[in-house]
């Protein structure tokens, strides 16, 4: 048996074999052995996951585990009023979105990390999309203003959650409250994007997971809290404290359609 040609398939290699003498015994047909293996391996974890590529049984294992969880939240935010879907992984969240989300239209992103990551701002400018962001550099103070009423009005608002319950209950903690009014009452299609690192036991649990998000999310915008040098809240006095509007959606708003996606991998702080 000889190798006939192999490729590469992320951190992994695919073979291919004809059936000729091995033509580097005795170690290459050990090494060939070896090879073979976590081809079956990588190749079963793909099969079992919908074409979401693992890279050793470990993470395929996690990567079971993470759907489970995250199918148990759409259930549950289901039930609770919101048209909730999976995605494995950020590019099927991308696709979701754009399926939600026609070309032409308004959108408004405010702070989050998870939109971005899934590359949601660049292709929805792509199709054409007017996408206002107040994290945007090039804003003047007085702009910068104008673009948090354009994000509140525009045809959609996609955003993300700082931590969301096994049963559905979406918890965000806001600097300014622009994110958490935009979470409540509007005219315009809220659309949350959610990784399953989000996922608390319960409402306390969310809400602890909050303001662990909080030192990244102040190092990010430069601030200096004392949970910056603690790596956790030690709920301050600080006048740079970002924890000052708490919003606990028990359930989908009626007068409004709100998706969820939920995805399996980990996303946003
Ligand atoms: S309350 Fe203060 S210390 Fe706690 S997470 Fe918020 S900014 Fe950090």
């Amino acid at each position: 048996m000889a190798l006939n040609s192999f490729f590469d398939v992320s951190d992994r290699f695919v073979v291919s074999f004809s059936n000729s003498r091995p033509q580097w015994e005795p170690h290459g047909f050990q090494v060939v052995s070896a090879m073979v293996f976590n081809v079956r391996v990588w190749d079963a974890g793909f099969k079992s996951n919908g074409g979401v590529k693992m890279s050793n049984p470990f993470e395929e294992a996690r990567q079971k585990a993470r759907e489970a969880l995250a199918r148990t939240v759409v259930k549950a935010l289901r039930a609770k009023g919101y048209e909730a879907v999976y995605a494995p992984t950020k590019e099927a969240a991308l696709e979701e979105v754009l399926k939600l989300i026609p070309a032409g239209v308004s959108v408004g992103v405010p702070g989050t990390v998870t939109v971005r990551e899934i590359g949601a701002m660049e292709k929805l400018k792509e199709r054409g999309c007017t996408v206002y962001h107040h994290w945007d550099p090039s804003l003047t103070p007085e702009r910068r203003q104008q673009t948090l009423m354009d994000e509140y009005c525009a045809d959609y608002y996609l955003t993300s959650a700082n931590a969301i319950t096994r049963d559905g209950k979406i918890v965000n903690i806001d600097g300014n409250g622009n994110r958490v009014s935009g979470m409540t009452w509007g005219r315009n299609t809220l659309i949350f994007v959610i990784g399953v690192n989000k996922v608390a036991v319960d409402l306390e649990a969310a809400i602890e997971r909050c303001r662990h998000a909080t030192p990244p999310n102040v190092l990010r915008l430069n601030g200096d809290t004392p949970c910056v040098h603690t790596g956790h809240c030690v709920d301050c006095d600080s006048p740079a404290r970002i924890c000052r509007a708490l919003l606990i959606l028990e359930r989908a708003i009626p007068s409004r359609k709100t998706h969820a996606i939920m995805v399996g991998e980990d996303l946003g702080f």
